[in-house]
């Protein structure tokens, strides 16, 4: 993969969120958080409650990226989150 995507890139179709002022209590209900490790490339879905429970709502996502651990690794830093905007019905 040649092009690095930072932090807050979401993917092209996707509208980017301003994860430093963002926190769980403003992310739209309709987002998912997705996390990719920077050592090992593991992605995987952040469930938001998880995420509120273990780090409070009022966290922005910027420094919430700070805290994960790959689950696979154990690698903490440099991880980066991905939001997606699930379709509304
Ligand atoms: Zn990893």
């Amino acid at each position: 993969m040649k092009h690095r995507r930072g932090i807050g890139l979401a993917p092209s179709d996707h509208h980017a969120v301003e994860i430093d002022t963002v926190t769980l209590t403003t992310l739209p209900q309709w987002s998912v958080i997705y996390a990719c490790c920077r050592a090992c490339r593991h992605q995987t879905l952040i469930e938001r409650r998880e995420l509120a429970r273990r780090c409070g709502r009022d966290m922005s996502l910027a420094e919430l990226a700070k805290r994960l651990k790959c689950q696979r690794c154990g690698n903490r830093f440099g991880n980066l989150l991905f939001l997606e905007t699930l379709p509304r019905d």
